[in-house]
Order: structure tokens, then C-alpha cells, then sequence
């Protein structure tokens, strides 16, 4: 098997190795590490849809960690994907009227970021084990809330690690919130920033950049990496479920093996339909990535107009997940579009920097036709909801009604019946408000807990332990600090 390295989307740094990028999380450069190849998958369609999770997560991200031991990757799996998933299939299907749910919120904080996040520690350990790192490592995080809380999560009382999670305050939803400030863990650390998710997820990378400060770090025996989509150790776990699904619905005969479908992602950082870019070129049969945006659409523009323009205001909506106007990981589609031109995309980038915005060239643009872009506005989004639990019984959560909500304008505007998957990225436990308001006016106004109940008798389920009585837990981060101090409450923590 070829070897893959990794470089940076910005030139500086190549030949980096899988554990290598894991550990660093950015680059030097403030770019984003890339594969020199997407591998193709290992084995065929036919055999990957008889594999389960954990098998399918093997053959899919050894093609990618190829520094990794065949042990060393399968440790690492098997402690990932266990009971604290309440489901065997750790990412089931469910089939509704007109469209597949792949339901990724099966893990312990309820939305699909533990698909990755209950790896990465795994991964970020082994990799400093191969390279004999005695720092202790520091996990810098923004979120626009489920990052943090499945990060804090998965890095909690991992030894030498420290955990740092900055999150919008007033830009998540009252059940992220609580998850957040009620983690325990003598090596996590939360903090409400007074500013959105732009600025804390600038805030970070701007600290992972400081060359300054990394010395400083560096001296006091830490090191930084991160948990967020930038780094390399999420991207790759999170192609696996594009095959897992796939294989599902072969073994299921809803499909014909090499049929091809479409995926819908609800999107903010592109990482999640970046990943299932990803699994199309392995080999994947797909038709469509169709990209769902709510009302911050920026990636509905680009895809329609080649220009990318941060440059507009931020709204607060009923998918807070996805209140982003910097999708880092589209750096990565830019790279590959430019033909790896790292040059093109470091010019780009300061652009973005500098004047908000930024213009691809058309042959750059003509490769972007595996994409679909859409959005839906608030308004569409709760009566996708709405529409969803008449006609099937079935509850979604507000991101993924945004992606079901883009989909039927897709089918409506391009008369595709291609099978298609949705991917569903919470529960709808984690956005009681928004959620039960759509379903029913009568629920406007109510307490979010009374709400957890009257949704739990709704769907008639139990409310999934990790938010069950959560309203009681005493809260245990109560740090907040303005989007300029985000480098001193750092030192703080680290008593630097
Ligand atoms: C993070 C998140 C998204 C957006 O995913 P990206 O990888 O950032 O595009 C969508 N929905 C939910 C529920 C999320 O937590």
C-alpha cells in the first residue's frame, strides 16, 4: 500500500505524516493539512456493505492513516464505537416517505460530531506515542455548540491533555449550553465568548498561529492541537459513515450495489460534506452532494456565483450549529478545485482576510458540479419539521430540517429521483425549544425541560441519558471573556 502524506493547502509545510498532521491540527502557515492523494477504497461496494461499523471504519481510515499500525488503528477504533453509542449500528437508517435519515446522534452528546470526536483522542494519543511526545497537549476548541461539549466529552481526564472550548454566548441553544458548563473533568476548560462563532474559531487559529506564543508553550512543556474539523484526525472518521450508509441500504436491498445516490448535509464548517466528497472520490457511487445552508447562506452563494463573501451580517438561528460565515474546511475543496495550487489558495485566503471576500476562476468553478448548493430560511425550516412529523411520525432536529427543506426545493427544481441520504446531525432532544414550537404552536414559550418531557412522550422514547435531568446539574464553568482576551484566559488556565 502507497504511503500518504500530508501538506498544507498553503505550501509550507509537505510530507507531513498522518500522526504528524493529527498532532499539529493546522498548519504553520495557518493551512489546512491535505492528503497528496484521496486513496481509493481498498476493497469493492459489494464487500464493504457486508462489513459493520467498526470494520467499515477500518477499511476506510487505514487508506488514510497509513503511518498507522494495523493494532495501533484498530485500538483505536474499538475504544471509539462501543456502548457509549446506545445503538450496535452506531449510525442507523431510517426511512421516511420520500428520503433516507442517516441518524448520526446516537453518541453520547447527541449529535454527529462524536462520530469523529470519540476517536480523535484515540488518534492524537497513539500519534504522540509513535513520536515519543512527552509535552502534555493542549486541545484548543471553538464551537458553534456540539463540537465543544463531544470534544470535552471525549478529552476528559485523558491523561496529559488539557481541553479549552470557546463557545458564542449567546449563540447556542440552552440544552448545548448546559451540556457545555456542567462537564466535569480536572483537565476541561469552557468559556462563553461575547462574540459569535466567526470570532472564537478566528480567535483559535489565530493563537495556533502565534509563533510567539507557541515557544512560550513549547517552554512550559505543552503543546497545542485541535478538535475541530480543521484537523485532519475528524475529517477522516467522518468519510466513514458516506460508506456505512451506503453499505446499509445495499444490505438492505433498498439499493442496487453501485447504485448512485445523493447526500444532503446541513452544513457550517464544511467538514461533514467535505468528508463525503471525500468518500465520492474513493469510489463511492454518487450522484449529488447537495449542500444545505440556513439563512447565513454564503456556501448557497458560492456555489452560485463563484464568489465567496463573508462580508454580510451574521443571523442567529434555529440551527445555531450552523451559524458560520468562514467554512474553513471549503480551504480544502479550493486546494483540490485549483488543481493543488497552493499559491492560489494562499492568494485567496488573504483576500478573505483582508477584503471579506473572494472570487474563484471559472475553471476552478467548472469543477465544482458534484455540488449542489441550497438553504432554507427559518420559516422553511420549521415546516419541514412540522411537515416531517405529520407525514411520518417521525421528529427531526432544525439542522437537518434544514437539509430536508433544501432537498425537496432540489427535487422540486431538478426532477432528480435519485435515492437520497439526509444526513441527520442531532437529535431533536438537543433543540427542544425550536423543535416542539414547529410541531405545535401550543408549545411556544415553555420551559425546555418541560418540553424534553412532552417530546420524550411524543416520540415515545426515553430522553437519551446524556441530557436526562441535565437541568440539575451543577454547573461548573462559569468563565466568559471578550473575543480579545481569548489568548489571556489561555495562559491562565495554563498558569503560563
Ligand atoms: C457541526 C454541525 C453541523 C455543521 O457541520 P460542518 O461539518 O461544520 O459543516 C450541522 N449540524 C449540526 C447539528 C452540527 O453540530
Amino acid at each position: 500500500m502507497e504511503d500518504i502524506y500530508y501538506s498544507s493547502t498553503r505550501g509550507s509545510e509537505t510530507k507531513v505524516s498522518a500522526s504528524e498532521a493529527i498532532l499539529k491540527g493546522i498548519s504553520e502557515d495557518g493551512g489546512l493539512f491535505i492528503p497528496n492523494e484521496i486513496p481509493k477504497l481498498k476493497c469493492t461496494i459489494e464487500e464493504i456493505s457486508k462489513l459493520d461499523y467498526k470494520e467499515t471504519a477500518y477499511t476506510v481510515m487505514s487508506s488514510f492513516l497509513t503511518d498507522f499500525a494495523e493494532e495501533e488503528l484498530k485500538n483505536c477504533i474499538e475504544k471509539a464505537y462501543d456502548a457509549k453509542f446506545d445503538t450496535e449500528e452506531i449510525a442507523p437508517i431510517k426511512k421516511t416517505d420520500d428520503a433516507y435519515f442517516l441518524e448520526l446522534y446516537h453518541g453520547p452528546t447527541l449529535a454527529f460530531k462524536d462520530m469523529a470526536l470519540s476517536i480523535l483522542p484515540h488518534l492524537l494519543k497513539t500519534s504522540a506515542r509513535k513520536h515519543n511526545i512527552k509535552d502534555k497537549i493542549v486541545i484548543l476548541t471553538a464551537t458553534s455548540g456540539d463540537t465543544g461539549k463531544a470534544a470535552l466529552e471525549g478529552f476528559a481526564d485523558v491523561e496529559d491533555t488539557e481541553i479549552i472550548v470557546f463557545f458564542p454566548e449567546d449563540g447556542v441553544s440552552e440544552v448545548q449550553r448546559l451540556q457545555m458548563v456542567t462537564q466535569k473533568g480536572s483537565n476541561t476548560h469552557v468559556v462563553g465568548i461575547e462574540g459569535n462563532f466567526d470570532d472564537a474559531q478566528s480567535g483559535v487559529k489565530k493563537i495556533f498561529t502565534d509563533k510567539e506564543f507557541g515557544d512560550k508553550l513549547k517552554e512550559n512543556g505543552y503543546r497545542f492541537s485541535s478538535a475541530n474539523s480543521i484537523n485532519i484526525g475528524r475529517l477522516v472518521p467522518q468519510i466513514v459513515y458516506y460508506f456505512y450508509a451506503y453499505g446499509s441500504l445495499c444490505k438492505k436491498k433498498e439499493i442496487e450495489c453501485g447504485e448512485k445516490v445523493n447526500f444532503v448535509v446541513p452544513t457550517g464548517n464544511f467538514g461533514n460534506i467535505l468528508a463525503a466528497y471525500f468518500a465520492k472520490n474513493m469510489g463511492l457511487p454518487v450522484n449529488k452532494l447537495i449542500c444545505a445552508s440556513n439563512d447565513n447562506k454564503v456556501l448557497f452563494d458560492f456555489f452560485k456565483t463563484g464568489v465567496y463573501d463573508r462580508d454580510r451580517e451574521f443571523v442567529t438561528t434555529i440551527s445555531p450549529s450552523m451559524d458560520i460565515l468562514i467554512s474553513s474546511n471549503l480551504e480544502r475543496l479550493i486546494y483540490l478545485v485549483s488543481g493543488r495550487t497552493p499559491k492560489k489558495v494562499s492568494q485567496l485566503m488573504s483576500e478573505l482576510s483582508v477584503n471579506g471576500k473572494y472570487q474563484i476562476t471559472s475553471e476552478m468553478s467548472d469543477k465544482l458540479q458534484d455540488f449542489y448548493g441550497g438553504y432554507a430560511t427559518e420559516e422553511e425550516t420549521k415546516r419541514a419539521i412540522s411537515k416531517m412529523y405529520n407525514e411520518n411520525d417521525y421528529l427531526i432536529d432544525t439542522h437537518t430540517a434544514v437539509a430536508y427543506s433544501v432537498y425537496e426545493k432540489y427535487k422540486d427544481e431538478k426532477n432528480d429521483s435519485t435515492k437520497t441520504v439526509i444526513a441527520s446531525t442531532a437529535s431533536p432532544y438537543k433543540f427542544t425549544n425550536a423543535v416542539m414550537e414547529a410541531v405545535d404552536d401550543k408549545y411556544l414559550n415553555c420551559n425546555s425541560f418541560e418540553l424534553m418531557k412532552k417530546m420524550s412522550a411524543l416520540m415515545n422514547s426515553d430522553i437519551p441519558a446524556g441530557i436526562r435531568g441535565i437541568e440539575e446539574r451543577e454547573i461548573l464553568h462559569k468563565n466568559t471573556c471578550k473575543k480579545d482576551e481569548m489568548k489571556n484566559i489561555v495562559e491562565k488556565f495554563l498558569n503560563l
